[in-house]
């Protein structure tokens, strides 16, 4: 008997939960797994290898947060007794910080050039049958990465660095305006103190290969495989169907990046619209997400949100809307950019299989079958209710 969907999907997640980091042997293995479950699909499938280099990024943002540090420092250190120079410190810091929130479009040039690191996106095609009405995309990267610094270390140090700040920043604040509040000078101190040492601490953050990714990111990809097998079937024949498997996900989105600048021009000659759906930490325990916002209140794509809103409502699978604070990255961002649709699935919530993210602790087993069937289902009804 065939298993259970949920099961067979935690079953195509264990298959491809190794560790498997752009460039190491383990990529390449993933990646050959991936391309033979897109052509037993069916599809027409071809691999797009690129190379890039992380070293100018990881540089760049090494030393902003270094910068921010000292910044926020000196501005502690003459928060008593010289408010004005410590508030234009401290600016000087939070606008060097706040660089980084953000994923501009033009920091994209960091990766621009080729270098040290080969991998290869994945790319499953139905190809539309006459003229093509409508392009859907469905991705989910096959790259995993662990950190140096696991979750909880880098929310806690993210947090603290905020929290510090605007302890600082309300110090200066009162003690610059004419009222009559004042926080004590020691808030402001101990804040900014406790605020560069945190910066400081995200600037060592490091990649490594020691992540079997099970929630971020196998239960996608196993979803991703499914709708491979299963899409074709159920939406129309008018509709080109692109199943992508992006790597280097954990590099910045460098894999989303180079596909993108490779193959938008080809995909929307003719005209036809493109929507996006992407994949990334489905299986997670817990009610199924759909990302709305990100950064400062850009949307990742309102069509795509109320059709899954409808899809929600339809199958009764409560769905959460939330928002993906500035610094975090997703592939849907540089389709975004590119003014496409994508909204990314997931599920779960900051749980413990959360924390695990980016560890070698991030197992398959951490993967919930009834999540992974909910957002499996709530996904191709959205795709479903998105191309008719
Ligand atoms: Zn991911």
């Amino acid at each position: 008997m065939r298993p259970g969907l949920g099961r067979r999907l935690k079953q195509q997640a264990i298959e491809i939960a190794f560790p498997r980091a752009a460039g190491s042997e383990g990529n390449e293995r993933a990646r050959r797994i991936v391309r033979d479950r897109l052509v037993e699909a069916g599809l027409r499938v071809e691999e797009q290898s690129f190379s890039y280099d992380l070293k100018r990024a990881f540089r760049a943002i090494r030393w902003t947060l270094r910068g921010a540090a000292v910044a926020v420092g000196f501005s502690a250190a003459l928060a008593a007794n010289r408010p004005g120079v410590a508030s234009l410190a401290l600016v000087a810091g939070i606008l060097g910080g706040a660089v980084l929130l953000c994923w501009a479009p033009g920091a994209e040039k960091l990766y621009a050039a080729d270098g040290p690191t080969s991998t290869a996106n994945v790319i499953g095609r139905r190809p539309a049958s006459g003229r093509r009405r409508k392009t859907l995309v469905v991705l989910a990267h096959y790259d995993s990465k662990s950190q140096n610094l696991t979750f909880p270390w880098r929310m806690g140090a993210t947090i603290l660095a905020i929290v510090g700040t605007g302890g600082l920043a309300l110090c200066l604040l009162f003690r610059m305006l004419p009222v009559e509040i004042e926080l004590p000078a020691l808030v402001g101190q101990v804040g900014g103190a406790l605020a560069g040492i945190a910066l400081v601490m995200l600037s060592t953050l490091r990649n490594e290969n020691r992540s079997p990714g099970g929630i971020d990111n196998a239960g996608s990809v196993a979803l991703l495989l499914e709708l491979a097998r299963e899409l074709p079937d159920s939406i129309p024949p008018d509709i080109e169907l692109l199943l992508l498997s992006p790597s280097a996900e954990e590099d910045h989105m460098v894999g989303a990046m180079r596909w993108l600048s490779r193959n938008l021009a080809t995909e929307r000659a003719g005209g036809a619209e493109i929507v996006a759906i992407n994949l990334d930490g489905a299986g997670s325990p817990g009610r199924a997400v759909a990302m709305q916002w990100f950064g400062f209140g850009q949307r990742f794509g309102p069509t795509i949100i109320r059709a899954a809103r409808e899809a929600s409502t339809a199958l009764s699978i409560p769905m959460r809307r939330i928002w993906l604070p500035p610094a975090v990255g997703v592939d849907a961002i540089p389709f975004v950019h590119r003014g496409i649709e994508c909204v990314t699935f997931s599920s779960g919530s900051l749980g413990r299989e959360t924390m695990a993210v980016h560890s070698a602790k991030d197992v398959a087993n951490n993967l919930c079958e009834r999540s992974l069937e909910n957002v499996y289902r709530l996904v191709h009804e959205t795709a479903r209710r998105l191309t008719t």
